[in-house]
């Protein structure tokens, strides 16, 4: 050869180890996120109730209150966040046919 020693490779007590300690610290840090996360969220909901920006939707199926913002232009998850069930009613035009014969002339 020509002199370049090959690389040591890690053994793979070694490489569990790693992972292990990587898993470990991603772990750690996605609670801290998560935690921070479900901070912000919490002022961010308080405010807007105050301000009147949100609007409370029970559930049928599951009975969860979901919170969800009336902002013009941000879309809202139609669906219950707990269960995933709709919690949206549907639009009545799709029941009257309306929606449908709308190509038809
Ligand atoms: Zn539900």
């Amino acid at each position: 050869m020509n002199g370049v020693r090959p690389q040591k490779k890690l053994s793979q007590n070694q490489l569990t180890q790693a992972l292990f300690e990587v898993s470990g610290k991603v772990e750690r840090l996605s609670m801290a996120f998560t935690h921070d996360m479900q901070r912000t969220n919490i002022l961010l909901f308080t405010l807007l109730k105050e301000l009147g920006k949100v609007e409370e939707i029970k559930c049928e199926s599951c009975g969860v209150v979901n919170l969800r913002p009336i902002m013009e232009g941000i879309e809202v998850n139609p669906m219950c966040v707990e269960c995933g069930e709709r919690i949206e009613p549907w639009d009545e035009r799709a029941f009257t046919g309306e929606l449908m014969d709308e190509e038809e002339e």
